[in-house]
């Protein structure tokens, strides 16, 4: 079968490679000169296996109201003129119950796992440089409150293959000693020593090398698409590019990030995806004072919601939540509030003349009301779905590319896929 893959980030590049595998003909395409070069670009590079509980949670009922009103919040809701907006809010809200919390997180669980297994079979078939490590992660709390609730929630995922251990600060410096230097009393941790940390964009470009060494892939960069063409419920053909290319194939699949609900709407159903905006800074770790000033540890700061990842001699400083639609500036706020950031928490990884050199970035997570992706059939019969990774497309990617294949193959997935099912 010939399929077209719409969308060359992480998801799209992933799922691509799954297929080829799979003997298919697959063309990539993507409206940028790189693949990975979206939200897939800038990201936290956190692995994050065992961190998947969704945004959609009871205590946004008693957080938000504060954040939405505090001037320094990590979370941003700007009201738009948009019913997508409003419809998907309802529904985030909705979402925001205990049961409904439990059931997201064991069925992420079980997907972030697989993706573990597939990303390690990608590794072993064709291995690949992308500032890969298995850097264990920290979730630090200054708040004794917060740091108890994580207890419950370390307890609850113990029960579903988690390994990860409540610590106190102590333990915390002992672990990564980076944090000995920050200016900040910290309550404890959570520590899980299994996750990983990894170059998103890097792993996109491999696995496009990758792929154009072999049969039956192409890939077409800087192509756009403008339209699509159907016929009798099913695609014919995407139109793309600035000579309006037509380009047809037995299947395709949907993997444009957030842009995937406005294909979705051209081909005549609606998708309950809304742009989650958040920004990055990549700091260069060019000498050695500023390399020991960095942490090797991945670090969550859960007070000011900034993550943290060592990538070989960068740190990769991610953080914000903006319901702003899809405004693609970049304010100087956003980014001193991440400089901050990593200056109190470790003073020194910025040196002096680096400050010019931190490559702002601002990205789309891909949303869903519940944080649950969407893998499978679409109701439009030749059109596939791989969308709403939302916070972590990068840690999900492998295992729902290879979801999806099985899917497309008609073969039992290894995990049941029934939570991932488009519902109408
Ligand atoms: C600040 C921030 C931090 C994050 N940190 C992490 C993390 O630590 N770990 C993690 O797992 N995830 C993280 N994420 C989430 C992760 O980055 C996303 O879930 C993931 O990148 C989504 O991948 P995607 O392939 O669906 O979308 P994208 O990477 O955006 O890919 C979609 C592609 O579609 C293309 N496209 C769009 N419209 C068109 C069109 N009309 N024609 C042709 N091409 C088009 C785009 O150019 C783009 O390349 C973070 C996200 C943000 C914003």
């Amino acid at each position: 079968m010939h399929i077209c893959v719409l969308g060359a980030g992480i998801i799209g590049v992933t799922s691509a490679y799954r297929l080829l595998q799979d003997g298919h003909d697959v063309t990539l395409l993507d409206a940028r000169p790189e693949a990975g070069a979206g939200t897939s670009l800038g990201n936290g590079a956190q692995l994050s296996y065992s961190y998947v509980a969704p945004l959609a949670d009871p205590s946004v009922w008693t957080h938000w109201p504060h954040y939405l009103f505090s001037a320094d919040s990590p979370l941003t809701l700007k009201p738009q003129p948009d019913p997508a907006q409003w419809r998907w809010l309802f529904k985030f809200l909705g979402a925001c119950n205990a049961g409904r919390v439990q059931r997201t997180t064991i069925e992420l669980l079980q997907l972030a796992f697989y993706s573990r297994d597939e990303l390690r079979q990608v590794q072993q078939v064709a291995p690949f440089d992308f500032s890969h490590r298995t850097a264990g992660k920290l979730v630090m709390y200054t708040d004794p409150a917060g740091l108890a609730s994580a207890r419950r929630q370390v307890a609850f995922q113990a029960q579903h293959g988690c390994e990860q251990e409540v610590i106190d600060a102590d333990r915390c410096i002992e672990i990564e000693p980076a944090l000995a230097n920050a200016s900040r009393h910290w309550a404890g941790g959570v520590y899980t020593p299994s996750e990983e940390a990894g170059d998103c964009a890097q792993f996109c470009l491999g696995l496009v090398k990758i792929m154009q060494a072999q049969r039956g892939f192409r890939f077409l960069p800087s192509t756009t698409i403008t339209q699509v063409k159907m016929n009798d419920g099913a695609i014919r053909s995407v139109q793309a590019g600035a000579d309006r290319i037509s380009i047809d194939a037995d299947a395709f699949v949907l993997a444009l990030g957030a842009e995937s609900a406005t294909f979705a709407r051209q081909a005549g159903f609606t998708l309950p995806l809304y742009p989650l905006k958040g920004y990055s800074i990549t700091v260069p770790l060019d000498d050695a004072g500023a390399q020991a000033a960095a942490p090797q540890v991945s670090i969550t700061d859960i007070a000011k919601k900034i993550v943290y990842a060592r990538l070989g001699n960068r740190l990769r400083v991610a953080g914000r939540v903006e319901l702003v639609g899809m405004d693609k500036r970049i304010p100087q706020r956003a980014i001193d509030e991440l400089t901050d950031g990593a200056n109190e928490l470790f003073p020194g990884s910025i040196g002096a003349g680096n400050a010019a050199r931190l490559s702002p970035w601002a990205g789309f997570r891909p949303a869903t009301p519940s944080g649950v992706p969407i893998i499978g059939a679409s109701p439009v019969r030749n059109l596939y779905l791989n969308i709403g990774h939302g916070a972590l497309g990068w840690t999900l990617a492998c295992g729902s590319a290879a979801m999806l294949a099985a899917q497309i193959g008609d073969r039992k997935t290894a995990i049941d896929d029934a939570p991932f099912r488009y519902a109408r």
